[in-house]
């Protein structure tokens, strides 16, 4: 099942049709996409009945907004794949390395984000949404408490994220604009291997960041399982999972986002976001 949200209400996506879930259901389920997550078994018993004609909207891709417009809780994971922990400096934690992107960043999948004064640079991520309230969940039933599977931009000002001593990294991640999301959550079960998945950064149309998601050191389950251990997780809460090698501080000389860049963040199976930027504000 493909979950979208246009103009704020949430939808079935299939293909390039949708069903609005609050009208196809009578009501019987909510059209705000958090309070349908609070629901999420009942919301994929209902959509397994859906007969055809109830997609009966043109899904038009650029309409789409965020999957979760306003998760509780956006974790995210610093060095996660091997590579970047190398490119970055770092040998590979042996914990996750956590920190938060404020919720007050997440946009949906196409946008135009405003760049701030700095270093802004690019890290596409596979984001985990949380479909039920999950405490110390055991790694081998963690995808259960996984409602889906979205692409994310994790943003970073690398000025104000590496500012200090020890460096604090979440306020440098949630600028406004810094947490496109999208274009659609994806249910696990729709994937061949939901643990191994392509996912491609573009600059301008070129490839910088490519990997698989396997190579993660911490791969999706364990996350879940080992955020949970320390707090409980909510429904709509989003786990951005780290990113692939090839960001743009590590380039020789760096590259940062400028106005006229076009970033293009894709994962197979799931989709692509897409971010244009304009100029630094004073
Ligand atoms: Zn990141």
């Amino acid at each position: 099942m493909r979950l979208g949200v246009l103009d704020g209400r949430a939808v079935v996506v299939r293909g390039d049709r949708a069903a609005d879930v609050s009208r196809s259901s009578e009501g019987r389920l909510p059209d705000d996409p958090t309070a349908l997550l609070e629901r999420w078994r009942q919301v994929r018993e209902w959509e397994a009945e859906l007969p055809d004609e109830a997609y009966d909207l043109t899904l038009d891709p650029s309409a789409l907004g965020a999957p979760v417009p306003r998760p509780r809780q956006v974790f995210a994971v610093a060095l996660n794949y091997p590579p970047h922990a190398a490119e970055a400096g770092y040998t590979p934690p042996a914990e996750p390395l956590v920190f938060t992107k404020f919720p007050a960043c997440i946009t949906g999948p196409h946008t135009t984000v405003a760049l701030p004064q700095g270093k802004v640079d690019w890290e596409v991520e596979l984001v985990a949404v949380i479909g039920r309230e999950t405490y110390r969940a055991s790694e081998d039933r963690a995808w259960e408490s996984v409602a889906g599977l979205t692409v994310g931009q994790d943003l970073s000002e690398r000025v104000s994220q590496l500012r200090g001593k020890p460096a604090q990294f979440s306020l440098g991640k949630s600028f406004p604009g810094f947490g496109p999301t999208g274009p659609v959550l994806v249910t696990p079960d729709e994937f061949e291997d939901p643990d191994d998945l392509e996912i491609t950064g573009l600059l301008n149309g070129t490839a910088v960041q490519h990997d698989r998601t396997k190579s993660m050191i911490f791969p999706v389950p364990e996350l879940v399982a080992r955020l949970s251990a320390v707090l409980p997780l909510f429904p709509g809460d989003l786990i951005f999972t780290g990113t692939p090698a090839g960001v743009g501080n590590r380039m020789d000389p760096p590259r940062y986002l400028t106005a006229d860049d076009e970033l293009v963040s894709r994962v197979e199976g799931i989709g692509e976001i897409r971010q244009h930027f304009t100029a630094a504000q004073p």
